[in-house]
């Protein structure tokens, strides 16, 4: 092995060991922060000393090439990531996954449209086919996530006879893809007509699948991402790339699974099922009306409440009233002794861990922070829940309403509490577009406004009392 291979692998191998242990340390809040420096730096690393690996053929012109490259994305990323919103968060993750998942089929057909692959035994071949057809429809899959999550499509749109063109197109990826590996020769027409169906396959399973499932979604196409560049890894013999990608597709298969399991679903069904379908819906609007009140009333109410749960959504993000909130629940601790809880269903918000980060940023203490299965036994003996910007996590539909779109999702069970009381701006729908009886129920008020003001007026009302 000469010298600048061994720096090069070495550097690959401390790349990969900053990768695992960023990624442990982006397990907990507290430490999050740390640890995407901490992997950044690895991917630093492996990309500057890429520049050096004695593999890379082709002379200067692919040095000017991956400089171009490199600022071209870098520089996009940087502006991108600097101004993104919170709220806008699941779109950039979801184009991104596109990216890598794009960028790893690219791998994949370079090398099989120049023959490479095939000279370096079937492995090579199934790997490369492999990652081209996870990449592209990861690529494909993602453009569409996040143009739904962007507004820029209808949430789901189911074509007649889907699951059958569905097969047909599986089928046709298949059998293109074992043609690919059974000829020993590139065949340019094969390859780009395997990879449109990829891309086409990618597009047709996502089209129908909206509402509640799409955090479910974005994370598979992100463990997708991370398989199909581990497999491009193997294909160019890149040790950094099949480690990253191989973290990137656990951790992402992981949390697909995580994610459904919270949302009481299998990922098949997910996948095949059209969950958040608005079609064939039976679900009526609610009955009666709601009940507007004061924030100054709610605030002299929490304030003779013993207990009092939070139920955060995704209004607190849009409103950034997550400082606010917290100055009003310290106020009515410390002056009014109420024992405080916040509620924190898995998909709230628009990104997993949304509501986590909020809660943290403003300094909520994480012991006074609940996960689903914890809270839902204590809202009956809760004297008072407030909701703040959530409308799917609470709605009662989601269990008792066998017509609803968001039917089977297990929800925070609010309404159970003996006063509730719910922040928002107007009558809206969330997320799934569904209307939300707990909202006309007999126990519920409205505080109607921006979640920031009306946090803002909660805290002026104690002062009041
Ligand atoms: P929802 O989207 O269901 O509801 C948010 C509510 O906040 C709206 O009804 C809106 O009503 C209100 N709101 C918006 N802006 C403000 C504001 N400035 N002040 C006060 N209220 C405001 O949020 P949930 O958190 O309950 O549910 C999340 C939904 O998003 C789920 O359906 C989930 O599946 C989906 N999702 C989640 C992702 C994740 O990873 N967590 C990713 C993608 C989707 P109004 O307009 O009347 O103010």
């Amino acid at each position: 092995m000469s010298f600048w291979a061994f720096v090069v692998n070495a550097s690959y191998f401390i790349a990969a060991v900053l990768f695992i242990y960023g990624l442990k340390r982006m397990g907990s809040p507290k430490t999050a922060k740390n640890g995407i420096k901490v992997a950044g730096a690895g991917m630093l690393l492996a990309t500057i000393f890429t520049f050096f690996n004695p593999a890379i053929h082709g002379g200067a012109w692919n040095y000017i090439l991956m400089i171009i490259a490199i600022a071209i994305g870098g520089g996009a990323a940087w502006v991108s990531g600097k101004k993104v919103q919170m709220t806008a968060m699941p779109q950039m993750v979801a184009l991104y996954n596109g990216m890598g998942g794009g960028a790893a089929a690219a791998i994949a057909l370079v090398e099989m449209y120049s023959h490479e692959a095939f000279m370096h035994g079937n492995a090579v071949i199934i790997m490369a086919v492999l990652g081209a057809m996870i990449g592209g429809v990861s690529f494909s899959g993602s453009l569409i996530a996040w143009a739904k999550l962007e507004g820029k499509m209808q949430k789901t749109l189911r074509l007649p006879g889907q699951q059958i063109i569905n097969g047909v197109i599986v089928l046709l990826v298949v059998v293109l893809g074992l043609c690919i590996i059974g000829s020993n020769v590139s065949a340019p027409v094969l390859v780009t007509f395997f990879f449109l169906a990829c891309l086409v396959f990618g597009i047709l399973l996502t089209l129908p699948i909206g509402g509640a499932d799409m955090p479910v979604v974005i994370s598979m196409y992100n463990a997708f991402t991370g398989l199909a560049v581990a497999f491009e890894g193997y294909v160019i013999g890149n040790p950094a790339m099949i480690i990253a990608g191989m973290v990137v597709g656990a951790a992402g298969s992981l949390l697909t699974w995580l994610m459904a399991t919270a949302m009481n679903r299998s990922i098949g069904n997910v996948l095949f099922a059209g969950f958040g379908v608005d079609e064939g819906s039976t679900s009526e609007d609610p009955e009666g009306e709601m009940k507007a009140v004061e924030a100054f009333d709610a605030a002299a109410s929490f304030a003779y409440a013993d207990s009092l749960i939070v139920v955060p959504g995704y209004g607190l993000a849009v409103a950034q009233a997550q400082h606010k909130l917290w100055e009003f629940v310290q106020m009515l601790h410390k002056e009014h002794g109420v024992d405080v809880k916040f509620a924190i269903h898995p998909v709230a918000g628009r990104m997993p861990g949304h509501m986590n980060v909020l809660l943290a940023e403003a300094g909520v203490p994480y012991d006074m922070i609940y996960d689903l299965d914890e809270i839902n036994p204590e809202f009956p003996n809760a004297d008072a829940a407030l909701v703040i910007g959530a409308n799917d996590v609470v709605n009662p539909a989601a269990k008792e309403d066998k017509g609803s779109p968001i039917y089977g999702m297990p929800i925070l069970n609010v309404n159970a509490a003996r006063e509730v009381y719910v922040i928002k701006r107007g009558k809206g729908t969330g997320f799934s577009g569904v209307q939300n009886a707990l909202f006309f129920g007999d126990n519920t008020r409205m505080v109607f406004g921006d979640a920031k003001q009306v946090c803002a007026d909660l805290s002026n009302g104690l002062k009041q009392l």
